[in-house]
C-alpha cells in the first residue's frame, strides 16, 4: 500500500509457468507446479498467485522500486556523462 488512501486494484493479470513459491511463509505447496497469475495495479504493484489444481498461494502485493535519477549539471570541461556522474559520486579523477 502506498502513502494516502490508494488500495490496489488489479488492473490486468499476466499468466505465467510457476517459478517458485510467492511468500516465504504460509506457502500451499499443493499450488505449487503449474501456473503464476501476476496482478498488476496502475501504480505499478505487482501481486503473484500460484495455482494449481483449484490450489492457490496468493503472496502479497509488491510496489515498483523506485528509479534513480541523477541529474548532471551541464558543464563546458567536455567531460561526458559518465565522467561527469563519477566525479560527483567519487571526487576528482576519472573513471
Ligand atoms: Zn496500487
Amino acid at each position: 500500500m502506498t502513502k494516502g488512501t490508494h488500495r490496489h486494484k488489479v488492473t490486468h493479470t499476466d499468466t505465467r509457468a510457476f517459478s517458485g513459491p510467492v511468500r516465504a511463509q504460509g506457502q500451499n505447496q499443493a499450488a505449487h507446479g503449474n501456473v503464476c497469475f501476476i496482478d498488476h495495479c496502475a501504480c505499478g504493484a505487482t501481486r503473484k498467485t500460484n495455482a494449481n489444481a483449484g490450489q492457490t498461494e496468493r503472496g502479497a502485493w509488491v510496489e515498483p522500486v523506485p528509479r534513480i535519477v541523477i541529474r548532471v549539471p551541464s558543464t563546458d570541461t567536455g567531460e561526458t556523462s559518465t565522467q561527469a556522474v563519477h566525479r560527483l559520486m567519487f571526487g576528482k579523477g576519472k573513471p
